[in-house]
């Protein structure tokens, strides 16, 4: 869009696949800010927007109201704000937008879970339907090394209660946050994860250390040692081969990724498997540039 008719408040993240969203921002950073491997907001402390700001906003994308069909509301974790702040938002989002046709944001367990059913129910009446959340791992004692502040139970309940409610999930693993130690079992509850839940979409990414390993080395509870290139494959493996997924959108196409893989789950897992597999007995043939995509 010429002339951008607002100014955020960088840096600014969305999920991949919300490219083409009209981004709000309705916080400034995230609410936890604690993750060991996640820099993205780290500059900035948790804000929460004025309501008066969030709609000038809006208001600033009426020349374009009819083209504007899906909206993304950053930054971190929108969720931690009350009903009573975040109603307003999505009602003015709806009556401004008049081909609107989906809302969405990152959604932390811990935050869906503190709100009751009826709340997270008015908030997908309201036009709220997808949430993304950053799972990481579904093995207690990774996401304790990770410091992620959630638990597989709270994940879990959380994912579950928000599919209960109406929203449809999208849901993150990442491959090797745990490093050689933690390795098995992440790969094991990660997919124990997702066969609890049926998240509509689901994706793996690879451990990216963007301010060097050490750093992230300081910011990991306990040993963190480096998967290498075989071993992510191993574990990429060894989470498919547990994953018992009946309908989910499966994606492993992000930048970080050696190895992309794209399909639904449970349809291609053996297709899936086999191309892990020819990765492993062929690791330099069959991955994607290690240097590429960014
Ligand atoms: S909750 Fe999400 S945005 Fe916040 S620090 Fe963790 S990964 Fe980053």
């Amino acid at each position: 869009m010429l002339g951008f008719p607002i100014q955020y408040n960088e840096p600014l993240f969305r999920p991949p696949s919300e490219g083409r969203s009209l981004i709000i921002q309705i916080t400034l950073g995230c609410s936890w800010n604690k993750c060991s491997f996640c820099e993205m907001y780290t500059s900035k402390r948790f804000t929460v927007r004025k309501q008066e700001d969030v709609f000038q906003d809006i208001e600033a994308f009426l020349p374009w109201a009819d083209q504007i069909t899906k909206v993304f509301l950053a930054d971190g974790d929108p969720l931690v704000l009350s009903n009573a702040k975040l109603l307003p938002i999505l009602n003015k989002l709806t009556a401004t937008f008049p081909n609107l046709r989906r809302i969405s944001t990152y959604a932390s367990p811990s935050n869906i879970n503190r709100k009751s059913q009826e709340e997270l129910k008015e908030l997908h009446a309201a036009g709220l339907q997808l949430l993304y959340v950053g799972i990481e791992s579904g093995d207690n004692a990774t996401l304790e090394a990770i410091q992620k502040g959630e638990t597989f139970e709270s994940t879990v309940n959380g994912i579950n209660k928000g599919q209960e409610a109406g929203f449809d999930t999208s849901v993150m693993i990442i491959t090797g946050v745990g490093g050689k130690l933690h390795s098995q079992q992440h790969a094991i509850k990660s997919a124990d994860v997702l066969n609890a839940t049926q998240p509509k979409f689901a994706s793996t990414l690879v451990l990216t250390a963007h301010k060097g390993l050490e750093h992230y080395r300081d910011r990991f509870k306990g040993e963190f040692i480096e998967l290498n290139l075989l071993e992510q494959l191993n574990e990429m493996k060894r989470f498919m081969q547990n994953v018992e997924l009946e309908d989910t959108i499966f994606r492993s196409d992000h930048a970080s990724n050696r190895l992309v893989l794209k399909g639904v789950l449970g349809r291609d897992k053996e297709m899936f498997l086999k191309q892990i597999n020819q990765a492993i007995q062929d690791p330099l043939g069959n991955i994607r540039s290690v240097y590429g995509g960014y």
